[in-house]
C-alpha cells in the first residue's frame, strides 16, 4: 500500500545513552519493556514532559500514549502535584515515623473506594499484591491462589506464571528462578471462563486462599469483563470462603473515582493499588475488609514492612492528585469521550484499509489488537499480528506519536489530550496504518 513517509528522527543521543546503558544495566533498561525488543530500534530516552508530549534528549517531541503507564492521568507535570511535592521537600525527604499524610491519604483511599475499611501503604504495585496474598493467605489459613491467563500482578515469584505485559512480551510468561514449590499453589485460569473457575475451585477444595485478576485487564492488552463475569467470581468467592483481590493498580482512580469496582458495582474483598495513587511517585496500597486488614502486623500477625512506606513527599503527590480527582468527578466523562473518539477512530481506519482490526477500549484505556478475532482473553490476543504491529509502532514513533512498545499493552489517556491532538493521532494512525501493511 501506499503511504506518505515520516521525516527521519534524530535519535543520536538516545542511542549513545543506551550503548552506554548496556555496559551497566541488564538489556540497558530498568524495566524490561523499555527496551523495544518487541518492536525493533532502540528505546527513546527522555528528558521532559508537560501535559500531553514528552521531549528526548535529542529535543524530538512525543505525543505520549503511555503516560509513564497509568500514573499520569493529569498528564505530565500537573501544577496541582507539582506545588504539593515542592511544598513538601524542605521538611525533609522521609522520617521513618508515622506522619500526619499518611492518615489523610489512607482516608482520602477509603472515601474514594468505599470497599476498603483498611488500607497500608507501600512502595509499588508489585508489594501490593505480594502482601495481599500473603494476607489472604494469613486470613484463610489456605496456600492456593488463583490468578487468570495473561493478567500481571507485578513480579512477585508467584504471579510470574502465565503473566502478561513485559513477562508475556518476552515470550517469559513463567519466569526462571521461581521454585516449583511456588509454582505449584498458583493455579492458572483464563480470564473470562466463569465456568473453568468453578472447576478449577472444584479441583482444589479448601485450598483457595485468594483469587486475583485485573477486573479490567490491562496487561495482555485492554481487555474487558463479558457481561456477568465479575459477578460471577465474586459469588464463587463468597460461596467457597475464598478472598477476591481486585488487582485495581491500572485500572484504580481511572476507569472511575472508585476504580473498575465502582464502574462495574462489584465488591471485592481486598484491592490492590499503584500508579495514579503516587501521581508518579512510587506508591503502592493494598486495603480491604476490616477483619481481613487487621490481620498485619503489628494489628495482627501476618508481616509486612517498608523502610520508605508513606514516604512524606509521595504521599504529598498522592494526595494532590486523589484530591484532584475527587474533586472533578466531571473529568471521567470527558475523558471517556475522547478516548472513544481515539478507539473510533481508529477501528475506522483499520477498517477503511480493509483491516478488521479488534480495538478494545473502556474509559480512557484502550488497545488496538492486529487481529480481528474479538479479543476477551490471552489466546484471543495472541492471535494479534505482533510483526505487523511492530511497524506500525515505529512508524509512529516516527510521526512523533509515543505508544507502547509492545502489542500486550494497553494505552493510556490523561486530561490533557484534547479533540485537536486526537485529530493529530488519527492522521498519524492513517497513514501509519498504511505504512504498517
Ligand atoms: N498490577 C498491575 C495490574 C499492573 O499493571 C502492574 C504494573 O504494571 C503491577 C501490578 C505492578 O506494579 P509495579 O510495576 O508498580 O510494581
Amino acid at each position: 500500500m501506499s503511504s506518505s513517509a515520516a521525516a527521519e528522527l534524530n535519535l543520536s543521543t538516545s542511542d549513545a545513552l543506551f550503548t552506554r546503558a548496556k555496559n551497566h544495566i541488564p538489556g540497558g533498561v530498568n524495566s524490561p519493556v523499555r527496551a523495544f525488543r518487541a518492536v525493533g530500534g532502540h528505546p527513546v530516552f527522555m528528558q521532559s514532559a508537560k501535559g500531553a508530549w514528552l521531549t528526548d534528549v535529542d529535543g524530538n517531541r512525543y505525543l505520549d500514549f503511555i503516560n509513564s503507564w497509568g500514573p499520569m492521568i493529569l498528564g505530565h507535570a500537573p501544577e496541582v502535584v507539582l506545588n504539593a511535592v515542592q511544598a513538601a521537600i524542605p521538611a525533609s525527604l522521609s522520617f521513618g515515623a508515622p506522619t500526619r499524610r499518611e492518615v489523610e491519604m489512607a482516608e482520602l483511599i477509603k472515601q474514594m473506594v468505599p470497599s476498603i475499611e483498611k488500607v497500608r501503604l507501600v512502595n509499588s504495585g508489585t508489594e501490593a499484591c505480594m502482601s495481599a496474598i500473603r494476607v489472604a493467605r494469613g486470613y484463610t489459613g489456605r496456600d492456593k491462589i488463583i490468578k487468570f491467563e495473561g493478567c500481571y500482578h507485578g513480579h512477585g515469584d508467584s504471579f510470574l506464571i502465565a503473566a502478561g505485559s513485559g513477562a508475556l512480551t518476552l515470550g517469559t510468561p513463567d519466569s526462571p528462578g521461581v521454585t516449583e514449590g511456588v509454582a505449584r499453589d498458583t493455579i492458572t485460569v483464563a480470564y473470562n471462563d466463569l465456568e473453568a473457575t468453578r472447576q478449577a475451585i472444584e479441583a482444589n477444595k479448601d485450598q483457595v486462599a485468594a483469587l486475583i485478576l485485573e477486573p479490567v485487564v490491562g496487561n495482555m492488552g485492554l481487555v474487558a469483563p463479558t457481561e456477568g463475569y465479575l459477578q460471577g467470581l465474586r459469588d464463587l468467592c463468597t460461596q467457597h470462603g475464598i478472598v477476591l483481590i481486585f488487582d485495581e493498580v491500572m485500572t484504580g482512580f481511572r476507569l472511575a473515582r472508585g476504580g473498575a469496582q465502582e464502574l462495574y458495582g462489584i465488591k471485592p474483598d481486598m484491592t490492590t493499588l499503584g500508579k495514579i495513587i503516587g501521581g508518579g511517585m512510587p506508591v503502592g496500597a493494598y486495603g480491604g475488609r476490616q477483619d481481613i486488614m487487621d490481620c498485619v502486623a503489628p494489628a495482627g500477625k501476618v508481616y509486612q514492612a517498608g523502610t520508605l512506606s508513606g514516604n512524606p513527599i509521595a504521599t504529598a503527590a498522592g494526595i494532590a492528585q486523589l484530591t484532584y480527582l475527587q474533586e472533578h468527578p466531571e473529568l471521567y466523562a470527558e475523558l471517556n469521550r475522547i478516548t472513544t473518539r481515539i478507539a473510533d477512530g481508529t477501528r475506522q481506519i483499520a477498517a477503511e484499509l480493509g483491516l478488521n482490526y479488534t480495538v478494545n477500549q473502556v474509559g480512557s484505556m484502550f488497545s488496538v489488537f492486529f487481529t480481528s478475532q474479538p479479543v476477551h482473553n490471552l489466546e484471543d490476543a495472541k492471535t494479534s499480528d505482533t510483526e505487523a504491529f511492530g511497524r506500525y509502532f515505529r512508524a509512529m514513533l516516527h510521526r512523533g506519536i509515543y505508544l507502547a512498545p509492545a502489542q500486550y499493552e494497553a494505552l493510556f489517556v490523561s486530561t490533557a489530550m484534547t479533540d485537536e491532538l486526537v485529530d493529530h493521532y488519527l492522521t498519524a494512525c492513517r497513514e501509519s496504518m498504511r505504512e504498517a501493511h
